[in-house]
């Protein structure tokens, strides 16, 4: 444990990342292409997946698209055809996910404040829940089930806020180890 970086690809928040851009086969691609620590062939991926070519590179494609790939372009002398080396910036991904994550923080962050400054109301079945101004409106009285509407109760809510910010935070801290 102690300062020993995980791999930034066993990292769930990457996985889910990965997968959103490229498809379920992304991050099997992107390790196959990491454990070989140079540049690699589609032709080498192709063959440790149960994929085809165009199907390779298609994600090969979304991933350079995002900078996460990037590829090398070289001519075969004697056959004058071009072949595409591949290479993966882990330092990209990560670069990409914390500014993801940066974002997510900041929305909850919005969120919880509003969460804190304004009161809810809710009904005794809570088939709805609405801010002062329009539980006033309805004059305290919910239009779903007919019961009073009454504060709620947000401790819990702004608990599982709370817990939740620190826990992408963490992420955060994880991440920057790979910049
Ligand atoms: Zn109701």
């Amino acid at each position: 444990m102690g300062g020993r970086k995980q791999n930034i690809v066993d990292l769930l928040i990457t996985k889910e990342f990965l997968m959103n851009i490229g498809g379920k086969y992304a991050v099997e691609l992107v390790k196959i292409c990491e454990k070989k620590k140079k540049a690699i062939t589609d032709d080498e991926i192709e063959k440790k997946l149960p994929l085809k070519i165009t199907e390779v590179r298609t994600i090969l494609n979304r991933l350079h698209y995002r900078g996460i790939a990037t590829y090398q372009k070289t001519r075969n002398n004697k056959t004058g055809w071009y072949s595409y080396t591949w290479q993966i910036s882990t330092a990209r991904i990560a670069a990409l996910l914390l500014e993801k994550q940066l974002e997510e923080i900041q929305r909850a962050e919005t969120k919880m404040e509003f969460e804190t400054n304004y009161a809810f109301f809710t009904c005794k079945t809570k088939c709805n829940n609405f801010p002062f101004e329009i539980a006033a409106e309805y004059q305290f009285k919910c239009p779903g089930c007919g019961n009073s509407l009454e504060a709620t109760d947000n401790q819990k809510t702004l608990k599982d806020m709370r817990k939740k910010i620190v826990f992408m935070k963490n992420e955060m801290d994880e991440l920057t180890k790979h910049c």
